[in-house]
């Protein structure tokens, strides 16, 4: 999509902090980390909201997941504990249109989240 800023770091067209891609996703660190480590992990496919989903492309959530899971243990916050967050429409407080997953980790998670 040619005005998402995710889809600009997909394909390499603006800089991003990558740490890891495959065929799926790419995750990438939040250019505003919330936590010591904050790294989105971002299906390739243009979806814009989690209300986008349906039976062709659910199994990217749950990719994304696995790959979270891996890269927790790999910035070791696995161990402690870890979050993740997926914000969806205005009032869910999503700003960039194209779904993502936040993994945040490395400090004590508050709840209720403002
Ligand atoms: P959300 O508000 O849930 O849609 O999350 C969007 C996230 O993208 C925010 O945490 C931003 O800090 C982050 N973000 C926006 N632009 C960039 C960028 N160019 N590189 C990395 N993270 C970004």
């Amino acid at each position: 999509m040619v005005d998402c800023i995710f889809c600009k770091i997909i394909n390499k067209e603006i800089p991003s902090n990558i740490v890891y891609e495959d065929d799926l996703v790419v995750a990438f660190r939040d250019i505003n980390p919330q936590a010591p480590v904050h790294i989105l992990i971002v299906p390739k496919e243009h979806i814009p909201t989690l209300l986008d989903l349906n039976e062709d492309n659910k199994h990217l959530v749950s990719h994304a997941y696995m790959v979270a899971k891996e890269l927790a243990k790999k910035e070791g916050i696995d161990e402690k504990g870890y979050r993740i967050i997926s914000n969806c429409g205005n009032d869910g407080g999503q700003t960039v249109y194209h779904i993502h997953f936040h993994l945040l980790g490395g400090r004590f998670m508050t709840w209720p989240p403002g």
